[in-house]
């Protein structure tokens, strides 16, 4: 993995291709684009395994709103036209720590909101 200020820069430069600011990064992960996409990847290991887990602890939370899986880009570099090689299912504790445990990482390079 990159470093985590390049996945900065990528972030940036790629939303910034898409129309977006860092600041809307929550539009980009409404979009129907990434949604369509993290079901798509959802649905490749379901199809694979049978049930959907954490890649990284084989934890299987349930896929309700506050266990949810998360659907987490490996690389930003190329966010909008993501392969999905590119992408990671993965818990919460696990993708808090991926993104940096400590809160003031992720604000840092995350921003306060939902990031994936
Ligand atoms: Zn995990
Ligand atoms: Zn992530």
């Amino acid at each position: 993995m990159a470093s985590s200020f390049q996945e900065y820069k990528w972030r940036r430069v790629r939303l910034w291709k898409l129309g977006l600011t860092m600041g809307e990064y929550d539009q980009y992960l409404a979009s129907p684009h990434w949604q369509a996409l993290r079901k798509q990847k959802l649905e490749q290991q379901k199809s694979e395994l049978g049930y959907n887990c954490c890649e990284e602890c084989a934890a299987r939370p349930a896929l309700t709103r506050k266990t949810a899986l998360s659907v987490h880009h490996v690389t930003y570099e190329r966010l909008g036209e993501e392969p999905l090689e590119d992408l990671k299912i993965i818990c919460r504790p696990c993708h808090d720590k991926e993104h940096g445990r400590d809160e003031a990482t992720q604000r840092k390079y995350y921003g306060p909101k939902r990031f994936e």
